[in-house]
């Protein structure tokens, strides 16, 4: 159920509705809009009338939430969540950010070759897996550790905010001090142990679609996290698997209107795992951007060819250089931007 206070409501009012839905048996969330708070109640008691809270001192209109995911869907935020980093790079506002970066970190002269490439490009965050998902076990499975202290150390140089793969939860306070987004790969989408913690932490998290899972349970897996009171969620589509070979994956650019008509948290694409070709990526990133996408994460290598992941599918960096100009363009038709290159503060 959603309590919508009015405009005017004051502290008193917003506590004496908070104690009634805490009576009945809710967990309540609260979140504070440029005009007004909104109030969810979440869990399921059994005796209660939402007509009893319409009576309730400052409130304007209480909703009964039919849909499975209550935190977020578009009526607990309706004018949309912002991620802000201390940099002032906010995701959700009307800048669209590019993530960008190598699939994993693989040494200390790549990751720091790329994130300059990157970042005169116009890219905001650096992302490079230091615990990668392989489908073989006999693959690289990425640097762990060492791969996070370089990223951070680039990370501070640069002035990217770094983005990188949890992938269990023994791995989350070791990647805190390190990055600054905690990515939620396809393959644990779903794996609920993983997000119940995460939303324990106060770090923005991004949330990759699964590579079977419909929107609905997209917006679940967003649920568990937003239940645990962590609300800087981004949500990112990277293709889902369908009778289609010619590519990876088959990039649903449709996720990304529906998303942001159901839910408030922002939507990012990868087109680089959506498509898995270097030669398509381009023309999906701009795709998604006129979709309405707040960002982007895109793989770029400094020598793809010798990717130890992925290189099939990374941009060489002269392509992204070349692809952020298009997108700025394509960014201004939709009324967005894209910063020239972040400050180092
Ligand atoms: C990645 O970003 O490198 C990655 C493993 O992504 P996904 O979880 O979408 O496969
Ligand atoms: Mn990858």
């Amino acid at each position: 159920m959603i309590v919508a206070m009015q405009e005017r409501a004051t502290e008193e009012d917003i506590q004496g509705v908070i104690e009634r839905l805490v009576q009945v048996g809710f967990n309540v969330h609260r979140t504070t809009g440029a005009v007004q708070t909104v109030l969810a109640g979440v869990g399921t008691p059994s005796h209660f009338d939402h007509k009893d809270f319409e009576l309730l001192s400052g409130v304007a209109e209480v909703v009964r939430i039919t849909s499975p995911y209550k935190l977020a869907g578009r009526g607990f935020r309706p004018e949309g969540t912002i991620v802000r980093f201390p940099n002032g790079v906010a995701v959700g506002g009307d800048e669209i950010v590019v993530m960008a970066g190598p699939c994993s970190v693989e040494s200390r002269e790549q990751i720091f070759t790329i994130a300059d490439q990157v970042k005169s490009a116009g890219a905001s965050f650096l992302r490079g897996g230091a615990f990668k998902p392989r489908s073989s076990p006999y693959s690289f499975q990425g640097m762990g550790l060492d791969g996070l202290k370089l990223l951070r150390e680039v990370g501070d140089r640069t002035g990217l905010l770094i983005i990188s793969e949890v992938m269990e939860i023994s791995q989350i306070d070791l990647m805190l001090p390190y990055v600054d987004v905690l990515q939620v790969g396809a393959r644990n989408m779903q794996n609920f142990n993983l997000l119940r913690e995460i939303g324990l932490v106060r770090k923005p998290v991004l949330l990759k679609r699964g590579i079977a899972a419909t929107l609905e349970e997209l917006l679940l897996s967003a649920e568990y996290i937003l239940a645990g009171g962590n609300y800087d969620v981004m949500l990112c589509e990277r293709g889902i698997r369908t009778f289609e070979t010619y590519t990876r994956n088959t990039m649903d650019i449709s996720a990304i209107p529906v998303i942001k008509k159901l839910s408030h948290l922002p939507m990012l694409a990868d087109p680089s795992h959506g498509v898995g070709r270097r030669d398509k990526v381009a023309p999906m990133a701009r795709a998604a951007v006129a979709a309405g996408c707040d960002g982007l994460l895109i793989e770029v290598h400094p020598n793809p060819d010798k990717a130890l992941s992925d290189g099939a599918q990374s941009l060489f960096p002269e392509q992204f250089d070349q692809l952020m100009d298009q997108l700025r363009i394509i960014a201004t038709a939709v009324d967005r931007n894209i910063r020239a290159e972040i400050p180092v503060i």
